[in-house]
């Protein structure tokens, strides 16, 4: 498959591994936002959060934790953001999915989305969207 995560996980291209186990790897993004963001991946390829089953994902979401804490202890950081991209328009460029761990320092002027607010009437019509879709 032409997965460049899939050829990372195979050696075809040379990555900075942080852990690896027979389910997961993780690895140092090639382009951090901040010196320590790490990619998160399940071995198997998955396309989409939608596709993994519950136990892959779970597999996932614990070396998630993991490195979580090694990367607080280990770069003395006191927080990390952990980000998830789906679907081309989320900004997904690889599709094998992936969660981002991003260090945080303080004053490191990383800005966050900016958010907006509900107009009359408009939650409920959201919230019914989403509820019937189940
Ligand atoms: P996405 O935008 O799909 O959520 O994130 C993909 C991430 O993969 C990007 O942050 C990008 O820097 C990283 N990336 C892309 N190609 C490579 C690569 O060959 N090696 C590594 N280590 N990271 C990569
Ligand atoms: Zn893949």
């Amino acid at each position: 498959m032409d997965c460049i995560f899939c050829k990372i996980i195979s050696g075809n291209i040379p990555s900075y591994k942080v852990y690896e186990d027979e389910n997961v790897l993780a690895f140092l993004d090639i382009n951090p936002v901040n010196a320590g963001h790490t990619l998160v991946i399940p071995k198997k390829h998955f396309a989409s959060i939608e596709n993994i089953s519950q136990e892959d994902l779970s597999e996932v979401i614990k070396i998630v934790k993991k490195i979580g804490k090694a990367i607080k202890r280990g770069l003395k950081v006191q927080g990390y953001n952990v980000m998830m991209n789906n679907g081309f328009v989320a900004g997904q460029i690889v599709p094998h999915i992936h969660f981002h761990l991003v260090p945080r320092i303080v004053n490191d002027g990383l800005k966050l989305w900016p958010q907006g607010k509900y107009g009359e009437g408009k939650a409920n019509v959201i919230l019914k969207k989403i509820k019937s879709a189940f």
